[in-house]
């Protein structure tokens, strides 16, 4: 298994991403994608787009990243979107106490503790400032709010916040998505953009950074009616940690199949266990390596109140200081840290409901029955003549808590006398007064707030996962070499161009050609010049570039057709191909309709004897 350093000292080199503003010596928490990274994260969302938007059939939108305060107090980001902060008494750095905690105990999942008792266990390990060894005993743990704040529009203003998730742009227009979506449940909408999280202590590469890229997607449904079409998955395997087997001495994550987990009531939602199977399929095309990747369960601890069932999609990839080495068809040589990529929760009505009591408006959808029913409803009439003098300022209040108690429970009017409460303070009003009926009515549907499955996809960490995964090293003609096997879906590059030698005119012209033959295919190329050849090679190698042309004087001289060769990654084998038939055999290798594989290519044109790969 690779090093972190290793992968992160390797994306600054190559350009896939480095810590930002580095002119005015760099914030923690805030990276840049360099060209490579930039084209391998286009790569991912356009796949994700491709199997969670397009072929689920959902809606795509695209909402403000800030938001009025309003929206927060009403998703209850404002109150409890926090993390345990414990500052350093010597140096000032700020730590995330649960962190504290997990490095230096047996604990994993030290978030879901509360307060008191992270502060006892700071106390009790006696744990200290990573940064200066100073003692921690004595310091208060806090809560931090994770949400970064700002002022919309000019003078005092009002104030917003940068949307800690992308779900909330979602949850918030749902009175006209349900509108897009013709009021018919169950229906999906989804988004990929950027989200803020002030995180008390960013690290680990774009692992935990300020500002990252999510990729969600919101499935509304009717509970009580709509059921996932789990039979397209039922036979997907995946690797299970269950909450029982996190709690077990012995307990360990094990493979099963998606139609068995649900079966079984291991996953409890049907709606969940469909979303890990298409994630599942999903992270093999992108290339994750399922060796080192499971599903863990949420414990009872860490579910939010509102959630039934959460599992995380969790990816192993390389610790700090760990040996670098090949993890081509090996095992992996250290344990690595499991780091969480995307979420999936069942999170009830949760959402909808809180937006509706904190805006008003309607966040239902009219469920149409299929016949008219009748059905029994209790009603209340107030005389306001009465209410008006008895109460006063609090009449319409009373009237409206009448009306509320009638719906709840209308056996409470078969007494003489009702009592509401009003302000914290109980009214005894007349049931007469109340004039409580119960009328037969005819009914043509309901309106039904609907329930909220997520998977939630953190895009930063999958780049990470799949240039982790991809990194291996091997030996090339006695030279150490370093290669990225992206899945060509994946890799920023499809194919590179490069002329052997620079002095050549017809070389250089037909390098020229064959790189807008390339283009033209549909592929992205580039085109090296510079250095020697094998110099050249490895710098594909390392950005993960599947095919490599060179273009030598055989693509200008002699008596049978010209030819240019074509090398692969992964086993840095050559082949022969015409020039005129350059194009469309890269072209088809990287189809992934097209099962055309390299061994073919070798086959049909012949091999050149070179590049001897051992490791
Ligand atoms: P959450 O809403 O906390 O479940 O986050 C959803 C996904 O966003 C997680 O699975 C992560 O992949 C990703 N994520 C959360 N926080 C960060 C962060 N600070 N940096 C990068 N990715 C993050």
């Amino acid at each position: 298994m690779v090093a972190r350093e290793d992968v992160i000292e390797l994306a600054k080199r190559r350009g896939f991403f480095f810590g930002a503003n580095g002119a005015y010596g760099g914030v923690a928490g805030f990276y840049t994608y360099g060209p490579n990274g930039a084209a391998v994260k286009d790569n991912l969302e356009s796949a994700w787009r491709d199997r969670f938007t397009v072929r689920q059939g959902n809606m795509e939108i695209e909402a403000p990243t800030i938001m009025p305060e309003a929206v927060f107090e009403a998703s209850g980001h404002l109150d409890g979107f926090d993390d345990m902060l414990v500052e350093c008494p010597e140096c000032g750095e700020s730590h995330r106490a649960d962190h504290l905690v997990e490095d230096d105990t047996d604990i994993e999942e030290a978030e879901s503790i509360p307060i008191p008792e992270v502060e006892e266990l700071i106390r009790e390990h006696d744990l200290r400032c990573p940064a200066c060894e100073a003692p921690l005993s004595d310091e208060p743990v806090e809560e931090f709010n994770l949400m970064f704040e700002t002022s919309i529009g000019p003078g005092t203003g009002q104030t917003g916040y940068m949307r800690p998730e992308t779900a909330q742009g979602i949850f918030v227009e749902f009175p006209r998505l349900k509108e897009y979506a013709r009021n018919r449940l169950p229906f999906g909408v989804t988004q990929i953009g950027p989200a803020y999280r002030n995180e008390i202590s960013p690290r680990k590469g774009i692992i935990r950074v300020r500002e990252f890229t999510q990729a969600e997607l919101e499935t509304f449904i009717d509970p009580e009616a709509d059921e996932p079409p789990l039979h397209e998955v039922a036979d997907v395997e995946v690797r299970l940690y269950p909450a029982t087997e996190q709690a077990a001495d012995d307990g360990e994550a094990y493979t099963t199949t998606v139609g068995e987990a649900v079966e079984e009531g291991v996953v409890g939602s049907a709606w969940v266990g469909y979303y890990l199977g298409v994630a599942q399929e999903w992270y093999e095309r992108i290339g994750v390596d399922t060796d080192r990747f499971r599903f863990r369960q949420h414990l009872p601890g860490e579910l939010a109140h509102y959630a039934a069932d959460c599992w995380d999609a969790e990816s192993q990839v390389g610790a700090a200081g760990t040996a670098a080495g090949s993890s081509d068809g090996g095992e992996p040589r250290d344990e690595g840290d499991w780091i969480e990529i995307t979420g999936f929760a069942y999170r009830s009505d949760y959402d909808l409901s809180k937006h509706a009591e904190g805006s008003g408006e309607s966040f239902t959808v009219f469920k149409q029955y299929d016949e008219p029913e009748t059905v029994e409803r209790a009603t209340v009439d107030p005389d306001m003549a009465t209410l008006g003098p008895e109460f006063g300022g609090d009449a319409g209040a009373v009237a409206d808590a009448l009306r509320t108690l009638a719906e709840r429970d209308p056996d409470a009017f078969d007494a003489g006398e009702v009592e509401v409460e009003v302000d914290g303070e109980t009214h005894a009003v007349d049931a007469e007064v109340a004039n409580f009926s119960v009328e037969e009515v005819t009914e043509n549907g309901e309106h039904v707030t609907p329930h909220v499955v997520e998977p939630s996809f953190g895009v930063d960490r999958i780049v990470y996962t799949v240039i982790d995964h991809a990194y291996r090293t091997d030996e090339v003609d006695g030279e150490e070499r370093t290669y990225l096997a992206l899945d060509p879906e994946m890799a920023a590059t499809d194919a590179a161009v490069f002329p052997l030698v620079s002095n050549d005119e017809r070389l250089l012209d037909l390098a020229d050609d064959v790189t807008a033959d390339l283009r033209a295919a549909g592929l992205s190329v580039e085109y090296d010049d510079s250095g020697s050849i094998g110099r050249r090679y490895r710098r594909q190698d390392e950005v993960g570039t599947p095919f490599c042309v060179t273009v030598d004087r055989d693509g200008i001289e002699g008596d049978g057709p010209h030819t240019v060769t074509v090398r692969e990654r992964d086993s840095a084998r050559q082949v022969r191909v015409p020039v005129a038939d350059v194009g469309a055999e890269i072209a088809a290798l990287l189809d992934p309709e097209d099962d055309r594989a390299f061994e073919a290519l070798a086959a049909s044109y012949g091999e050149i004897e070179t590049g001897v790969r051992t490791g």
